[in-house]
């Protein structure tokens, strides 16, 4: 029989084919996704990378599936656009009360949903931009007012002209008259306009993963998932993850100030002020699809510090560390980075519902956003209800989710740990926290097996090894967005430890296959 044409993602579905994973998978349940042999028979596979990080509970929970099932059994509204959503406030409750719980003395923060992670981050980015905006708004409504009380006060002789308008560009005569004076103002009002079109200026750190959407695939360096799509959207000025110093830099060269009139003891006096043209920084505390590099402490601490005073609002992703994995709720809470956004998704929806959150502190909450921004499927019943248990999981006794996620990582983090002291010279690196996990491998782009080196130098290695693994170890891995050599991990909290040593003999053979540059078990598994 001819196998049937394939019109959804027939390229990738192809590319995956050349590695045996093209499997279609029938059932899936907890840590394992089940297909069927060519007797019908079903076959478990051990799935690490679970939905790419979307399955903190495994697959189909069973408490998930049983409340789907009974909200669709009892008629629960799943589309009640324009009504009230309490269920959507208790998960901001929800939400609100684990901030304070990691980040002790946090304001509040409104909760708005989205439909997938980089809808949040767009969401994010587009209330970053409203904001600016308004604030740009306010700062010229202020200059005018002063500047119209700067006239009115030396018309009436109650301030004296001003002596210095140097800060003009264009060589402006100091006034004499109270005409030359509103010469200066509309000079200054020229000046300041020129300076209006400047910005959104927006940072992001190199490695950095945002998603691959018009406007959020701006802020995901990897120019591979970028670069065709730059006239689409807004530069994002891309700046070294730890290296505060650079941020710095890249901050005080975007500095635009506009001008301003005072009365300083008695005299109109010209001002600078700092024009809002810096919309926001954009992190993920530890990066996931860039390679698993986690941000610090100091790093964080200066951050934070360098966006205050300059009003730059942070945007925490935590889409992809949020949720527990990393042994907290939120991974920021490691090294104490309160952002004044965070971004949620992945495993929000417990793996069956798609639903991702911002979250805005709500000094920065700007409420009109709410009628400039929607779309259909957001907050709508099922996924915020299946957000609100899935987050009732979590948290139940005391957290012991997050506990397990930290306990899991640190024994998986361990056993690859002993891999890499075993096999120093094929892994170069282990790096992870909780069940965000990455092995590195060592370049094998020089190697001396001719198909180890082929595949290494097409960046398809970790592909050849996953699908090895696979074949062999019936275990499912992932690769990252960008690091051609590496690994992912990314198993759900029940993973356990006859589990976690599969994994081990797993990698063991692989470690052995680099090691000995015996390439047959690749290619004919
Ligand atoms: N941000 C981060 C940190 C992510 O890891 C991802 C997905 N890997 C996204 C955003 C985009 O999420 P989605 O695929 O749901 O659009």
């Amino acid at each position: 029989m001819n196998a049937p044409t394939r019109y959804a993602e027939a390229l990738l579905t192809g590319m995956l084919g050349t590695f045996g994973l093209d499997v279609q998978y029938v059932r899936a349940e907890q840590n394992s996704l089940y297909y069927l042999d060519d007797t019908g028979t079903e076959v478990p596979v051990l799935d690490l990378i679970g939905g790419w990080g979307s399955l903190m509970l495994g697959h189909n929970h069973p408490e998930i599936v049983a409340y789907a099932k009974e909200l669709l059994d009892t008629g629960w509204p799943v589309h009640s656009q324009h009504s009230a959503h309490p269920v959507a406030d208790q998960v901001g409750a929800v939400l609100n009360g684990i901030l304070g719980r990691e980040f002790p003395g946090a304001e509040p923060y409104s909760i708005g949903f989205a439909n997938s992670g980089a809808e949040a981050v767009e969401a994010a980015v587009k209330h970053c931009e409203f904001d600016r905006v308004l604030r740009m708004q306010s700062l010229v409504r202020e200059i005018e007012w002063h500047a119209d009380v700067a006239l009115r006060a030396v018309r009436e002789g109650s301030a004296a002209l001003p002596d210095d308008t140097s800060l003009l560009p264009g060589e402006v005569p100091v006034p004499t008259t109270v005409e030359e004076f509103a010469g200066v103002l509309g000079a200054m009002a020229a000046h300041n306009l020129s300076r209006a079109g400047a910005g959104p200026v927006f940072f992001a750190l190199e490695r950095a993963f945002h998603g691959k959407l018009m406007g959020s695939t701006q802020f995901t360096y990897n120019p591979l998932f970028r670069a065709a799509f730059a006239a689409l959207g807004s530069t994002v000025t891309f700046v070294p993850a730890n290296d505060a110093a650079a941020f710095e830099k890249a901050v005080a060269e975007h500095r635009v100030t506009v001008l301003d009139v005072e009365v300083v003891h008695g005299r109109v006096t010209l001002v600078e002020r700092a024009f809002p043209v810096i919309a926001g920084l954009i992190v993920e505390p530890i990066q996931g699809e860039g390679g698993i590099h986690e941000l610090t402490e100091e790093f964080g601490a200066r951050v934070r510090r360098i966006c205050d005073e300059v009003e730059c609002p942070i945007v925490v992703d935590e889409i992809q560390t949020g949720m527990g994995r990393t042994g907290r709720f939120f991974a920021s809470s490691h090294i104490g980075l309160l952002g004044d956004y965070y971004v949620l998704g992945k495993s929000l929806g417990g793996g069956i519902a798609k639903s991702s959150a911002i979250l805005v502190r709500q000094s920065r909450y700007r409420p009109e956003f709410e009628l400039v921004h929607s779309s259909t499927f957001a907050k709508d019943g099922f996924s915020t209800a299946i957000a609100l248990r899935t987050l009732d999981l979590l948290e139940a006794d005391d957290g012991a989710a997050y506990a397990r996620a930290a306990e899991r990582g640190g024994r998986i983090l361990g056993m690859l740990r002993e891999l890499a002291a075993e096999f120093p010279d094929v892994v170069a690196d282990v790096r992870g926290r909780g069940l965000l996990i990455g092995l590195e491998f060592a370049d094998q782009s020089n190697a001396s097996s001719p198909i180890i080196r082929g595949k290494a130098q097409a960046g398809l290695l970790v592909f050849q090894l996953g699908s090895y693994l696979q074949a062999v170890h019936r275990i499912r891995t992932g690769p990252t967005a960008s690091v051609p050599t590496m690994l992912r991990i990314e198993p759900s909290i029940c993973i356990s430890d006859e589990e976690i040593d599969r994994l081990r003999t797993g990698l063991t053979q692989v470690c052995l296959i680099l090691r000995n540059q015996d390439a047959l078990p690749l290619v004919h598994p």
